[in-house]
């Protein structure tokens, strides 16, 4: 079964983001809902070069917008670098159904400036 591997979720709040994401971190995060059996489905997934913190905070506009999208809740991950970041949403993208329509992601994640290589998974 596919895994974020991003520990567990907490509510898309404002101040629930402040409190446990740090500031200033490079990062991987997605949205979602928890079913009626408490596990959490993916609906996006996403991450930050610059600023983990700041960047979660556009799924509650996403959600305010429209509440079908069902970004209910978070989770979140660190990275090292900006190509770990890169690595792990690729990962998480293609994991999740890509452009299949399981998830609100359009297109596949961009390439971080400066970043050499490819897609781990497409070698896009
Ligand atoms: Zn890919």
């Amino acid at each position: 079964m596919a895994s974020l591997s991003m520990g567990i979720s907490y509510d898309l709040t404002y101040d629930e983001i402040d409190r446990v994401v740090a500031s200033g971190h490079i990062g991987n995060y997605a949205y979602g809902y928890l079913n009626d059996k408490g596990i959490f489905i993916v609906r996006y997934v996403g991450r930050s070069d610059t600023d983990l913190r700041e960047r979660i905070k556009h799924g509650i506009e996403d959600m305010n917008a429209d509440p079908n999208c069902r970004f209910e809740r978070f989770k979140f991950s660190y990275a090292k670098s900006v190509g770990e970041a890169y690595e792990k949403e690729c990962k998480n993208y293609h994991d999740f159904g890509g452009d299949k329509g399981f998830l609100k992601n359009r297109v596949h994640p961009a390439k971080p400036d400066g970043y050499v290589g490819s897609c781990p998974i497409c070698n896009d």
